[in-house]
């Protein structure tokens, strides 16, 4: 059997990118589902536009109600000066409501600018929410199209990667496999350290000598006296 530690080490390397890859594409689907700038904006501008209707309404209302106000004014005076009632009591309760229609559509004029005013200031808050909304979204827009092209590549990435995984797998035997399995979870996905200058490069602890001329000898596999970890040798 052929020495196995060099293809081990190329497997902790492909898993290792691997994983770095696959927490990458979980981030741009989250990115790409919740965007929370948007999702802001958008409320923004729903909250202005559902506070501008109803004084719209309410202006249009009073608008109708001081227009059919001054109608009846008109129909009362142009009866008052017709010269057609001569009763002195019933002339005296036209000009009343005369008085009274008066009054009230001072009383419309005043609430109707009220009104307006109310209304230019929502438009003016929705027009800002419509234009922050358009800018985030075009904000957006851009840094999506940024992100599903990273994403399809982070995916062709990762399908190259898993064939030359299953590519090395086929070269180990099932007991390396085994035991790198074993091994992966308990040393922080590092169950392979390199060994260089007679140490362990992940831990930094030098080797026995005996152990040294094993590791060196690239037969079987060595494990590092300190962490335990696969130590490979590879020959410049
Ligand atoms: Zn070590």
């Amino acid at each position: 059997m052929t020495y196995q530690g060099d293809t081990l080490y190329q497997l902790q390397q492909i898993d290792l990118t691997l994983s770095q890859q696959q927490k990458r594409l979980q981030e741009i689907r989250h990115l790409l589902e919740n965007n929370e700038a948007v999702q802001t904006a958008q409320a923004a501008l729903t909250a202005a536009q559902a506070d501008l209707k109803p004084r719209q309404t309410l202006v249009r209302d009073l608008e109708l109600q001081s227009q059919a106000a001054k109608e009846k004014q008109a129909a009362a005076e142009t009866r008052l000066y017709s010269g057609q009632v001569k009763n002195p009591r019933e002339l005296q309760d036209m000009q009343n409501e005369i008085e009274s229609l008066k009054r009230r559509l001072a009383d419309l004029d005043e609430k109707l600018l009220e009104g307006m005013a109310a209304v230019e200031e929502k438009q003016t808050v929705l027009a800002t929410a419509q234009a922050t909304f358009d800018a985030v979204a075009r904000q957006v827009e851009e840094k999506y199209r940024d992100l599903v092209e990273e994403r399809v590549m982070i995916e062709a990435r990762i399908t190259r990667l898993q064939t030359d995984r299953s590519t090395l797998g086929a070269n180990l035997t099932s007991e390396s496999l085994r035991l790198y399995d074993t091994l992966k979870p308990q040393k922080a996905n590092r169950p392979i350290s390199l060994f260089t200058e007679n140490t362990c490069s992940v831990c930094g602890i030098e080797q026995t000598a005996l152990l040294a001329k094993e590791i060196r000898r690239r037969e079987t596999l060595i494990k590092c006296r300190n962490c335990g970890r696969i130590l490979v040798y590879m020959p410049k």
